[in-house]
């Protein structure tokens, strides 16, 4: 899944400053500065900026550190690409830098004055945080938990599978749907398969978890057992399609960056 990808990552704030090789992350809306080279993402190192920017360090993966570039900067050889851009490409560290990164982008996007007071947020030289500078408010980065659903029927060894509508991602995905306040994620997934398929679940088991930057999510995967009638009634403003799949017929492949692909290929490879 996505946060296997780098070999380490290593999340706690780094006060320090950016140096010559550290790599940035300049976001402007959904594009990036970047390059594509042989079906991956190249990312500009801070020696490669045209002029100096202000920037905050994000995390760091496999040894390099990242940082969030809080300018719109320009470096020879590169141009923004759209994100969608570095969907498909091959799976690396940058990827997940850039998927968690976005994250990060967002968070500083969003949130430039105290929700509380109006005064300016800054961002606090020793953590993680935006911080008021007149009632000191601590305001923290949005993590919006999602649950994945895989509901599995026994009886004909089926998985639902679904179509978003409306969406940037046209392949075959799960039920899926944010927790609501006051829930708890099994909760959620018991209510997200009633209203977007009018089927109800039992049993339901955890398989794991995945940080999604794009969303700000973390996604949060499960399997469940169809209870009673099997017939899907599709909530059509959400879903394109909702579909019963005999398990050798479901498209998934090992080694996935989505929870939802891993949750696949469990099913397929008959793992659940
Ligand atoms: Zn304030």
């Amino acid at each position: 899944m996505l946060q296997d990808i780098p070999k380490s990552v290593d999340i706690e704030f780094d006060p320090d400053p950016a140096q010559d090789n550290d790599t940035v992350l300049c976001f402007d809306g959904r594009k990036l500065l970047s390059r594509l080279q042989d079906n991956k993402a190249v990312l500009p190192k801070l020696s490669q900026l045209d002029s100096s920017c202000k920037l905050v360090f994000a995390f760091k993966a496999d040894g390099i550190r990242y940082f969030l570039c809080l300018e719109k900067a320009s470096a020879d050889g590169f141009s923004f690409e759209p994100l969608g851009s570095f969907r498909y490409v091959t799976a690396d560290t940058d990827q997940y830098a850039i998927i968690t990164g976005y994250h990060y982008y967002c968070f500083h996007s969003e949130n430039k004055f105290c929700a509380k007071c109006g005064a300016k947020l800054e961002h606090s030289p020793h953590k993680r945080c935006m911080v008021c500078t007149c009632c000191g408010k601590e305001v923290y980065p949005t993590i919006a938990p999602a649950i994945i659903l895989g509901i599995i029927d026994e009886d004909t060894d089926s998985i639902l599978l679904t179509r978003y509508a409306g969406r940037e991602y046209k392949k075959y995905a799960l039920v899926a749907g944010f927790i609501e306040m006051g829930e708890s994620a099994e909760m959620a997934a018991k209510r997200e398969a009633m209203e977007e398929t009018g089927l109800d679940i039992e049993d339901i088991e955890f398989f794991g978890t995945q940080p999604w930057g794009m969303a700000q999510n973390l996604l949060i995967g499960y399997f469940a057992k169809v209870r009673g009638s099997r017939e899907i009634h599709r909530d059509t403003e959400e879903l394109s399609e909702a579909l019963w799949v005999k398990r050798e017929d479901v498209p998934a492949q090992p080694g996935g960056a989505s929870l939802t692909s891993e949750m696949m290929w469990a099913f397929r490879s008959s793992q659940r």
